[in-house]
């Protein structure tokens, strides 16, 4: 992407750079030329000023030797013609100018006899040099009486020439390099926000194809969970249907049985609604501050019969009473998750013990129990929907594989973060610190 963008760039850079320096030494070398023409007909007619002088004092003027000495002035080659097309004086033939031959059909000449002024480009018929020819007309009483020329070798106009174009160019070089590396330099800072959204953008795609897995995964979970005790029913009924209620004994075990599947099965579509209710609606902390003690309090009240059926003592421990926002019910089913826990896996006749307590600004609630531990290889996963450590002990205590799941999603809303020690056969801790 980067390469493409610095191609990109050195590409329109060098396309300007060629049109800037094209036009540049085309507009250059015009206006040069059009320099020297205005100064080369400046010549002529500050020559003819001169001349004019001689004519008015009625002395004829010696133009070979004007001719002469302008040359040596100007450093250019200066012509007179006659009207007729005669040279009467030319600083290059010398004393020679008169075997040069008529001059009437030079372009200058015949433009200078037209307008006043006449302008050529090209070779000179009397030598072999090419020459920027510039004449100009003295006129006499409305009379053109001579025709001065001032001619410029082409050399030393190429020379000039040459010299606009390879300097323009070397400045065109040095202005690309400057800005390719300028280009080159700021290209990658350019580009960092774009790669950055690159890489948000394939996080993101990689964080949807993971949650679409789960939900996936999830999916095919509770359809295998709600199976179970489905078909454990319909089983049941179908065997009491087929004769097997005639016998009391048989029909009040089969009815029994019935009825905890289905008391497991509502607990089951309990949890799964709890899941998506705090998935969908992903409520924030704005809710007045929970009395931690009070909320607490009222949770152990709920699950007393599971408490007591097991014979286990819940202990509690307040120092003090403590405050944190967010959703009370939500709260209170996190720590329903926790307690409950707690009370299934202890052992008959065990201890749990709540606690609250604030440690460094940080609320941190811990519920401990006695009980059967975790190995610690099963830590990491506990929190996973439907993962059991114990299938058959997590069915035997009513357990849905959904409780700590909850408490995973419960503890995210309320961004806090959870805990956990435990020894096998020693019994377990979960610790929710709270950040407020
Ligand atoms: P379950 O409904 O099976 O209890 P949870 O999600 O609440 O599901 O817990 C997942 C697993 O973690 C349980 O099956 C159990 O193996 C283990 N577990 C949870 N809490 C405790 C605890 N206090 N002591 C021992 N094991 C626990």
């Amino acid at each position: 992407m980067k390469r493409k963008v610095v191609q990109f760039s050195v590409a329109l850079i060098i396309i300007s750079v060629v049109i800037t320096t094209v036009l540049s030494i085309k507009s250059n070398i015009k206006s040069f030329v059009e320099e020297k023409d205005s100064e080369l007909l400046n010549y002529c007619k500050l020559i003819n000023n001169t001349i004019e002088e001689d004519y008015d004092q009625n002395i004829t003027p010696d133009l070979s030797y004007y001719a002469k000495i302008f040359s040596e002035s100007t450093g250019q080659r200066i012509t007179f013609i006659d009207p007729k097309g005669v040279v009467l004086g030319d600083s290059m033939a010398g004393d020679d100018y008169k075997n040069l031959s008529n001059h009437l059909e030079r372009k200058e000449v015949q433009e200078s006899l037209k307008t006043g002024e006449g302008m050529s480009n090209r070779q000179s018929k009397s030598f072999k040099e090419s020459f920027l020819y510039v004449a100009a007309a003295l006129n006499q009483n409305d009379e053109t009486v001579l025709i001065t020329r001032v001619a410029m070798e082409i050399n030393s106009l190429q020379i000039i020439r040459n010299f606009i174009i390879k300097s323009t160019l070397l400045y065109a070089a040095v202005g690309t390099i400057v800005a390719v590396l300028i280009g080159m330099f700021y290209a990658g800072k350019l580009m960092k926000p774009v790669y950055e959204m690159e890489k948000q953008l394939e996080i993101t795609m990689e964080e949807n194809r993971k949650a679409e897995n789960i939900r996936k995964e999830f999916v095919a979970n509770v359809t295998h969970e709600l199976k179970t005790p489905l078909t454990s029913i319909s089983g049941f009924v179908e065997t009491l249907q087929d004769g097997a209620a005639e016998d009391p004994e048989v029909r009040t075990k089969f009815l029994d049985i019935i009825a905890i599947e289905a008391a497991r099965l509502k607990r089951l579509i309990e949890d799964i609604l709890i899941i998506s209710d705090i998935e969908n609606k992903r409520e924030v902390n704005t809710n007045s501050d929970i009395n931690v003690r009070e909320a607490i309090e009222e949770t152990i009240t709920t699950i007393m019969p599971i408490v007591d059926a097991k014979g286990v003592t819940v202990k509690t421990d307040f120092a003090y009473e403590i405050y944190i926002g967010g959703n009370y019910d939500r709260f209170k089913q996190l720590m329903m998750n926790l307690i409950e826990n707690a009370v299934k896996y202890s052992y008959d006749g065990g201890v749990v013990t709540v606690t609250a307590c604030k440690i460094d600004g940080k609320v941190r609630v811990s519920v401990k129990d006695e009980g059967i531990g975790i190995a610690e290889e099963n830590i990491p996963r506990l929190f996973e929907r439907f993962y059991r450590v114990d299938k058959s002990r997590s069915h035997k205590v009513g357990g849905t594989g959904l409780g700590l799941a909850i408490v995973k999603h419960i503890a995210a809303l309320f961004e806090a973060e959870i805990k956990v020690e435990s020894k096998l056969g020693q019994g377990s801790t979960f610790t929710v610190i709270f950040k407020n």
